[in-house]
């Protein structure tokens, strides 16, 4: 990785390489090497890595038939084609050619262990970027565990990586309508689900029921089965994992009332209008691979078609 991007062979492979003579490309520096004494500890490459190289990092991802997975995590500041150039030498070891750079949002199609890499990798990186010193004591910090931990010399204490947990909601009410909005932020016509960060001190079908009365004024039933689990997706951006949830308003749902600062427009869509306005080009859904459309498409009961 380089800085939040990938090393790509074409939108759907990661170049991924052997470390047969591993050659740290020219900016990356030498590779890190674990103390003579630490072969029992093969997974934990950075403990002695001496600060000067931090970053880059070698990051350990995880094993998987066999192979360990390392990410190399390069800072936005090196030079990008020289370590292409670097990549591409070792990418012809392999026989696949590293073609450019891509952030996780533009990687389609990948499989699911490479997207599983990419996931985490994103995660682990976004974590160290913004840890590099103590939140309590303010020491600078050092990667340790092959990149799961930091380490606060000062107060001899480990830091984990973090994940903030938000919701996601497919909103229906009792005439089976499905309730989407418009982010301030999306460009024109996108309409999703709602969704928001958990609060302190909330449980998440609180959370669900206080983002959907601040985002639109609506009411979401409170009695049991009203607000219900449907699935989950990592959201490395920085460090989001979004819990999906079904969550019911009691009878025919009346007037919405968009905050006018997170949700610009909001309305209700019975199935036909929805398909109608789908295909109309009046209202582009979010992507296939994201746990929004899954939500909105489990309501629906079939695939939407997609308009670009
Ligand atoms: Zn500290």
């Amino acid at each position: 990785m380089h800085g939040d991007r990938f090393a790509v062979a074409g939108p759907s492979r990661l170049v991924v390489v052997p470390p047969t003579g591993l050659p740290a490309p020219a900016d990356a520096g030498p590779a890190p090497q674990p103390r003579p004494d630490a072969a029992d500890e093969p997974s934990d490459v950075v403990r002695d890595a001496p600060p000067a190289q931090e970053p880059p990092s070698w990051l350990f991802l995880g094993t998987h038939d066999g192979a360990a997975y390392v990410v190399l995590a390069l800072p936005p500041t090196a030079d990008a084609l020289a370590v292409l150039d670097g990549v591409e030498r070792l990418a012809g070891h392999a026989a696949q050619g590293a073609d450019g750079w891509l952030g996780l949002r533009g990687l389609e199609g990948l499989d699911e262990l490479q997207q599983g890499l990419a996931t985490e990798a994103v995660a682990l990186v976004n974590w160290h970027a913004v840890h590099r010193h103590c939140p309590r004591c303010g020491a600078p910090t050092q990667v340790r565990r092959a990149g799961w931990v930091r380490w606060c010399p000062v107060e001899e204490r480990e830091l984990y990586p973090r994940t903030d947990p938000a919701v996601i909601m497919a909103v229906v009410d009792d005439a089976d309508r499905i309730l989407l909005g418009h982010a301030a932020h999306w460009p024109p016509g996108r309409y999703s689900t709602l969704a928001g960060f958990v609060e302190p001190g909330e449980s998440l079908e609180q959370a669900v029921r206080r983002e959907v009365a601040e985002e639109v004024r609506v009411t979401v039933a409170d009695g049991p089965g009203d607000v219900v689990y449907r699935g989950s997706q990592a959201w490395p951006f920085p460090a989001s994992l979004m819990v999906g949830f079904r969550a019911r308003v009691a009878g025919r749902a009346g007037d919405v009332a968009p905050d006018g600062v997170e949700v610009t427009a909001a309305r209700w869509f019975t199935r036909a209008e929805l398909l109608a306005a789908v295909e109309a080009g009046d209202v582009l859904l979010p992507g296939r691979v994201s746990i929004a459309r899954a939500l909105i498409e489990e309501w629906y009961g079939e695939e939407l078609p997609s308009t670009w």
